[in-house]
């Protein structure tokens, strides 16, 4: 794992790009805890699910199938009925990207084993070609060590960082587009 609000920092940053006047702030906290919720197969390690099981930590729920059954059950709970400024595609879209986001991540980080991104098709774990984010330790308790300070400022770099850019960069864009006149 990238830690938690990294995670949520990503899902933040995708949905600058989604972002319509208007839109109430539940679907970005939906998305952000979309991104969180991978993570939860961790609980696995106290029932004895080992690491490389498809259950396992970076297994099924790190899958991009995950990522589209999250984003689905998402939409079904339907309580942003009111979002009319982004199409159910866009929502989806969303969050779907939101969670898929995460086993990205953590297909970039230097430790652990690797992510099932296609599980359950294929359960081999990948990282990508480039791993610059130094892994998160799992548990709040030894994330407060020295390493704990090289996790952050590698995902301060990797993660925080290109986020804000991005956030930045189209509220500019749209700071500087012609308004549309309906
Ligand atoms: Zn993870």
């Amino acid at each position: 794992m990238a830690s938690v609000f990294s995670h949520a920092v990503a899902a933040l940053g995708i949905g600058a790009c989604f972002f319509r006047p208007g839109t109430p702030k539940r679907v970005w906290v939906t998305g952000a805890l979309c991104s969180v919720i991978p993570d939860l197969d961790v609980i696995g390690f106290r029932f004895g699910i080992r690491y490389g099981d498809f259950w396992g930590h970076r297994g099924f729920t790190h899958s991009l199938v995950f990522a589209a059954l999250l984003a689905t059950a998402a939409l079904a709970a339907g309580f942003w009925k009111k979002a009319a400024s982004l199409s159910r595609f866009s929502l989806w879209t969303y969050f779907f990207l939101a969670t898929a986001s995460h086993g990205f991540l953590d297909a970039m980080t230097d430790g652990g084993l690797g992510v099932a991104l296609f599980s359950p098709f294929n359960n081999n774990r990948y990282f990508l070609p480039w791993t610059p984010i130094r892994v998160s330790p799992i548990g709040i308790g030894r994330f407060f060590s020295e390493r704990g300070l090289a996790v952050i400022q590698s995902e301060l770099l990797w993660i925080w960082l290109p986020s804000a850019i991005l956030v930045i960069s189209l509220w500019i864009m749209r700071r500087r587009a012609p308004a549309v006149v309906a």
